[in-house]
């Protein structure tokens, strides 16, 4: 096992496409953390230059100490799994959870065992004498894991291993690849562009765009406190709610005007945050989440803190209720007030009606400014 550390990579494709900017990660030892990011952020090119299946353009990669730019694939200590799961058809399980070891020459006694112990942690004992055809998705997704898991590798490098599973079966394997690399302890660089999968899974999660990574933190804290317009609106489902309005009043007061409304703000919007106080008199885009938006009627929000916002859509699932509201233009979504939904004409099959409603954001220390 081992730390691994990116120092200002960067990444320039030789017809000239630059796919990462300066960047800087140190992922401990035993880590797990995920890569995520909108496609084309360019997570996977940065998780194949740790592979070593792509040329470091700038900067340095340093794997249990060791700088490992020049360093061939093969040579890196680390177990990559691919979205494909790249099994050999005419193979076995058996043998393709060993063709690693196989290809080193060890003894063929010492690949049994330890292909027998990674088949049983993972489910696969029944399952050796396969040929990849035959087995689920799932099963196969297990192969793949397994070939790492015998490798004993410093770390796991794994590329939307997920993403050719059906819904259903991902949540599955997910949480088994969260029990898997909890008990082996391995550090592993894990990339999605699923926001859900990386929260559920990265002990830490660096979120990239455009090839330049705009914070790494734990999943909490990235709900709790994004660094920029960008991860607020990416991390989180049903996305945070932004409001564009102009900052007026003044520390004591601070209101938010979104168009012709006013609304009155908590000091401690400001006072928490006296960089914020400069932007008074200022455009600014506040965000709120949706489980932070409330049914004004219920809360007996005060006046000036109110939103009036005709419903135009109401989605059941279950055990929540997503209520879109339009204000001034923006769509604003509510999250787990039924009676809202219901004042919003949830009963009403497949829509909103035309009342309005009173909503209110309960601004809270995570609303953002
Ligand atoms: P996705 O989730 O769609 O795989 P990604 O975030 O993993 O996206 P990358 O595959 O790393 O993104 O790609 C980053 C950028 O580099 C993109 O603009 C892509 O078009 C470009 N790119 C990737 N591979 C090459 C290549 N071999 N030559 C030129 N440009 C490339």
């Amino acid at each position: 096992m081992a730390e691994v550390d990116l120092t200002s990579v960067g990444k320039v494709y030789p017809d000239g496409t630059r796919a990462v900017t300066d960047l800087n990660l140190h992922i401990a030892d035993g880590e797990f953390l995920v890569l995520v990011g909108p496609s084309g952020c360019g997570k996977t090119t940065a998780l194949r230059m740790v592979a070593g299946l792509e040329d470091i353009s700038e900067g340095e990669v340093v794997i249990g100490g060791r700088v490992v730019n020049r360093v061939p694939a093969r040579d890196r200590d680390v177990a990559m799994v691919f979205q494909s799961y790249a099994l050999y058809p005419h193979l076995s399980v058996r043998d393709n959870i060993g063709f690693g070891l196989s290809l080193r020459k060890m003894p063929k006694a010492e690949i049994r065992a330890k292909v027998d112990r990674a088949a049983e942690i993972l489910g696969l004992t029944e399952h050796l004498g396969r040929k990849p055809r035959n087995l689920s998705g799932g099963q196969r997704q297990r192969v793949a894991m397994g070939r790492a898991i015998v490798r004993e590798p410093q770390a796991f490098l794994m590329d939307e291993p997920l993403s050719n599973l059906d819904a259903k079966l991902r949540v599955q394997m997910r949480a088994e690849i969260a029990r898997l690399q909890r008990d082996l302890g391995v550090t592993t660089i894990y990339v999605t562009h699923d926001q859900t999968e990386a929260m559920t899974l990265g002990d830490r999660v660096a979120v990239m765009k455009k090839g330049e990574l705009q914070q790494v933190a734990p999943p909490q804290e990235l709900y709790d406190r994004p660094a920029n317009l960008f991860v607020a609106g990416f991390i989180g489902s049903p996305a945070m709610n932004l409001l564009k309005g102009v900052l007026t009043g003044d520390a004591e007061n601070p209101r938010l005007e979104i168009g012709a409304r006013t609304l009155t703000l908590p000091p401690s919007v400001l006072t928490e945050r006296p960089a914020l106080a400069s932007y008074l008199g200022r455009d600014v885009v506040v965000g709120v989440r949706p489980e932070d938006m409330e049914d004004a009627e219920l809360t007996e929000a005060p006046e000036g803190t109110r939103l009036e916002a005709a419903a135009d859509l109401v989605e059941a699932m279950g055990s929540d209720v997503l209520v879109h509201f339009a204000v001034e233009a923006a769509p604003v979504v509510t999250e787990d007030t039924k009676e809202l939904a219901r004042d919003a004409g949830a009963d009403v099959p497949g829509g909103a009606r035309e009342e309005r409603t009173e909503i209110v954001a309960r601004f809270s220390p995570r609303t953002r400014v």
